[in-house]
């Protein structure tokens, strides 16, 4: 059957899916090469294997352990963040690190270590992994650790799902005092506003990002939102907000375009009056604003989208974001979700991970065809010219030259790549 990812492009042909249930069974037999997918929250071809087969472990969904005193929680690789929330919040733990949606699981975060507002404090998700399981295609089972083969946790944590499929996790989680957030908002004009601001932030606060308005042009270029927060003590505070809608089909049509793209991010960002706005915020509208609408990828219509995410060394931050960000607004393309923050200098284990130190942005275009390729290819040149690097989880259309002097590691993975996986990413990249 085909498949598709979180930006609905590509579409991939013929692809078998099985269904995994019970981490102690060897892989199920297939043909060709298989690729461990999690919950489908990439937006490329990195979780899809055309002509292949997906092993689809969502059905390994158990908690193992959880002891409430250390927050060190044991689970199969298939549960979601989600759920590990709602276990162990109520207990006054959270996770170490998550990105901006829950619906992701375990080993998918694993696979392709993910970050999150903390990363100048936290690193990357596998910086706070104990250990996991990583069973072969030839039945092989290993626990792989910083201390245990520590050689195979490095290839795995950012690994893509190529060296073999993981069945269990043990995790650390951090404490909190409850669910809620104390978040202060800036209003910024300019870029150059952004980068102190975001320098002084990161000593005091433990999640910082952006907003940026990608339209505006001139001396208003990068102007945004700076939202920066820490968990908040408090007893009581706003409840989680209802689930508003979700898109229950895909419109004929892209639902953003050039004209109400400038009218509402010019909206937005007047939208705060004051420079500096404290609120007390619940968690879920922090952390996952877009997983209050279900399906919200269908808004760009049949065409699907790209996500873009790079990141941007120190040195050539400012000015590299700077010519992105005019070449975007110059091209009219781009969308409401744009986002700007500094990674900390945290490295982490992972052969292939993406996060190092320097500025990253993330923004979506909808797929308008060749047009939005040649764009993105210019949007890589600047990245490339700067240093910098495309993050493999967001990519569906990246050159293999490009991926091979982003990460010029990429070949150090080989030895642990298991020979009968594969993606459709990898092939594009490699061969
Ligand atoms: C709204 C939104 C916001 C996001 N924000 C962020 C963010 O802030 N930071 C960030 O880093 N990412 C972010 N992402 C990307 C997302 O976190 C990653 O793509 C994540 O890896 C998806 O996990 P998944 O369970 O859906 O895995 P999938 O997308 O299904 O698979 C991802 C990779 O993991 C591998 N994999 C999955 N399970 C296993 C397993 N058991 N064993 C071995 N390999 C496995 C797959 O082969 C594939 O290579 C965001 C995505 C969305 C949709």
């Amino acid at each position: 059957m085909s498949g598709e990812s979180w930006g609905r492009y590509p579409l991939a042909r013929d692809q078998h899916l099985l269904a995994l249930r019970d981490r102690a069974a060897a892989l199920p037999a297939f043909t060709g090469t298989a690729l461990p997918h999690g919950n489908g929250r990439s937006y490329g071809d990195s979780c899809l294997n055309d002509g292949g087969t997906l092993l689809c472990t969502r059905g390994l969904d158990r908690f193992i352990a959880f002891d409430p005193a250390s927050g060190v929680l044991r689970c199969e690789a298939g549960v979601l963040l989600a759920e590990i929330l709602e276990l162990v919040l109520g207990q006054g733990w959270f996770l170490p690190v998550t990105p901006g949606t829950k619906y992701v699981t375990v080993g998918g975060a694993i696979a392709n270590d993910v970050h999150g507002k903390n990363h100048h404090v936290a690193g990357c998700f596998s910086e706070h992994v104990l250990g996991f399981e990583l069973l072969r295609s030839d039945g092989s089972r290993r626990w792989c650790s910083a201390q245990e083969n520590p050689d195979w946790f490095a290839a795995t944590v950012g690994g893509l799902g190529l060296t073999g499929l993981i069945t269990w996790v043990e995790l650390r989680l951090r404490r909190v005092r409850g669910p809620w957030l104390s978040v202060e908002t800036h209003r910024f004009d300019s870029l150059a506003e952004f980068f102190p601001l975001a320098a002084a932030s990161d000593r005091d606060y433990e999640y910082t990002v952006a907003w940026i308005d990608c339209a505006a042009r001139g001396s208003a270029l990068g102007r945004g939102h700076f939202i920066r927060a820490n968990h908040a003590a408090a007893s009581s505070g706003p409840g989680a907000p209802k689930r508003w809608l979700s898109l229950p089909l895909t419109p004929p049509f892209s639902l953003i375009n050039r004209l109400n793209l400038r009218s509402f991010n010019a909206l937005y960002f007047h939208r705060q009056q004051a420079r500096v706005r404290h609120a007390l915020s619940h968690y879920e509208p922090y952390f996952y604003p877009l997983d209050a609408i279900g399906r919200w990828n269908r808004i760009y219509g049949p065409r699907g989208f790209l996500q873009y995410q790079c990141v941007i060394p120190p040195q050539n931050a400012q000015a590299g974001m700077a010519e992105l960000l005019q070449r975007i607004g110059a091209s009219g393309s781009g969308s409401f979700l744009v986002v700007l923050k500094l990674f900390g200098e945290r490295r982490s284990a992972g052969i292939l991970s993406f996060p190092r130190p320097g500025a990253t942005l993330a923004l979506d275009f909808p797929n308008n065809g060749p047009d939005t390729f040649a764009l993105l290819d210019q949007l890589d040149e600047i990245v490339a010219a700067a240093g910098g690097a495309v993050y493999p989880a967001k990519d569906a259309r990246m050159s293999g030259a490009r991926f091979r002097s982003y990460f010029p590691a990429w070949q150090t993975l080989q030895p642990f790549l298991d020979p009968k996986f594969s993606s459709g990413f990898w092939r594009r990249v490699t061969e």
